[in-house]
């Protein structure tokens, strides 16, 4: 197994302290992985900042073959690597094969062809004797920061947009899951010259905060906690730092009584529980209409107390568990206060997993309120609330009552409920009568406090770039 970071195109072991990497199907150490030292994080960045003056004038042809080369290579491991993902982060390993690593190759496929078509704005004279220009060019070297819900795919997202600009990188994996970016990193340094992507793991404090603190670097992209996202910016004030900010979700998911009801319920036994419900977008916050209230609670705690909960490898396998000890006990926490309050019915889960590792049983939460902390605070786990509304101005103004903005949904089977209502939501993201579907081509990112950075489409570019004004005098 792969454990060392790629710093400058080397693979060099960690010399920081040692972190155990668990499978959260059984809670086995799988592994062990160092950590960079900050003289390792210093050297990452040195790298990265030595390979940008050639790499971010490398043409976009030049860039997109290197890229589409990495995605053909992740697909011809395709196996490997979704064995890898499923053992550290516990998902059922066909969910990783078909699902996540199509994905990750896509992304990489995308930006490859999407950075051949970027331009700045053509030129033109806005003063007689002046032309003026729009370029967009690459900050320089990007420090990128990743969670553990989807390790390859947050990676993709953040290396390919940032490369593809012509950037260099520093990545940083969560310390619980390190080991598809490790891998990666076998990958990126038979295609890319050394020093354009550069692999460091450990933990927030000692070594993310430490990384984007080093001057060298011109900007920071996370995916994390709302708090974590808090410190990085105060980090990064110090030093006027772009960033990029991914944060929480809590996603509401509007359901009106024309709904088509199995279309609904199928949607959040699936949208609501996928990757165990660690998900920013998880279809966990459900408003639904006075009349299909009854029927939606009903069928949707039959539907999902049928999710086939265990290891990775299980046949039949749709849940596994959540990602640690922590995690879970974090979980049922808020499981635990919720089914503390007399209007609160848990109708079905609610409970730990009763084999090893950190399991917990997909839980649908009635009777809720719009003030319940069960509705307002991400849980990141499986669990789902559902709320009765009467009006529709309720469900609207409830949804958008949130701190998050990443994610929502609208099911109804009238065009222009759905149209209206989302246009009045305030989320990054609205589907209509289906939830959590994500294209290479579309952005991803939130409003309010789930942050402002935006992965995949042209937009993610335009996040990785700098527009610049150059004026020409002519005579
Ligand atoms: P986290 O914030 O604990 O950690 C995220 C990353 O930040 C990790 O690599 C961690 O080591 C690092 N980190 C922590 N403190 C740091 C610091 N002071 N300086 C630099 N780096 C630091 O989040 P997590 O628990 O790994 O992931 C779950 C969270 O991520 C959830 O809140 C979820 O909603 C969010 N998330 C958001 C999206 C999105 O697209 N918006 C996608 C996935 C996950």
């Amino acid at each position: 197994m792969h454990t060392k970071l790629l710093i400058g195109g080397d693979f060099v072991a960690g010399q920081g302290d040692i972190e155990d990497i668990l499978n959260p199907a059984t809670g086995d150490v799988v592994v062990k992985v160092a950590e960079a030292s900050l003289d390792q994080v210093q050297a990452a960045v040195a790298a990265a900042q030595k390979a940008f003056p050639v790499w971010g004038k490398t043409t976009p042809r030049d860039r997109a073959t290197l890229l589409l080369r990495l995605a053909d290579a992740i697909e011809a491991r395709a196996t490997e690597f979704a064995r890898l993902e499923s053992l550290n982060c516990g998902k059922p390993y066909l969910a990783a094969l078909n699902d996540e690593i199509p994905a990750v190759a896509d992304v990489f496929r995308f930006f490859a062809g999407a950075c051949r078509t970027q331009h700045g704005q053509l030129a033109g004279e806005y003063l007689p004797g002046f032309t003026s220009m729009v370029r967009r060019d690459p900050l320089g070297v990007v420090a990128s920061i990743a969670p553990w819900n989807y390790p390859l795919m947050m990676a993709a997202w953040k290396i390919a947009p940032a490369i593809a600009a012509g950037n260099t990188v520093v990545i940083k994996p969560s310390e619980q899951t390190p080991l598809t970016t490790l891998k990666l990193g076998e990958l990126i340094a038979e295609i890319f010259p050394a020093g354009v992507v550069n692999i460091v793991t450990g933990r927030g404090d000692t070594v993310g905060s430490p990384l984007i603190s080093q001057p060298a670097v011109r900007m920071i992209s996370i995916t994390g906690d709302v708090s974590t996202g808090q410190k990085i910016l105060e980090s990064a004030s110090k030093s006027l730092k772009r960033t990029h900010l991914e944060l929480g979700g809590k996603a509401p998911v509007i359901v009106f009584d024309d709904a088509d009801l199995e279309a609904v319920v199928e949607g959040i036994r699936t949208f609501g529980f996928y990757n165990a419900g660690q998900d920013c977008t998880a279809a966990c916050r459900i408003y639904a209409g006075p009349k299909i209230y009854e029927k939606l609670v009903a069928d949707l705690s039959s539907a999902v107390s049928s999710i086939k909960m265990g290891e990775q490898h299980l046949e039949g396998v749709e849940m596994g568990p959540l990602i640690s000890e922590r995690q879970r006990s974090r979980v049922a926490s808020f499981v635990e206060r919720a089914a503390s309050q007399n209007h609160i019915e848990v109708t079905t889960g609610g409970k730990l997993g009763n084999s090893r590792g950190f399991f917990f049983e997909p839980t649908v939460i009635a009777g809720a309120r719009q003030e319940d902390e069960i509705v307002r605070r991400e849980v990141f786990g499986p669990v789902v609330s559902v709320t009765r509304f009467d009006q529709v101005d309720d469900a609207v103004n409830w949804a958008n009552d949130s701190e998050y903005g990443l994610a929502s949904s609208v099911w109804t089977r009238d065009v222009n409920k759905a149209m209206k209502v989302a246009a009045e939501l305030q989320y990054g993201c609205t589907w209509i009568n289906t939830h959590f579907m994500l294209v290479s081509e579309m952005p991803h990112g939130g409003m309010k406090r789930s942050g402002y950075g935006k992965d995949m489409s042209v937009y993610a570019l335009e996040d990785y770039t700098c527009v610049r004004h150059v004026m020409a005098k002519f005579e």
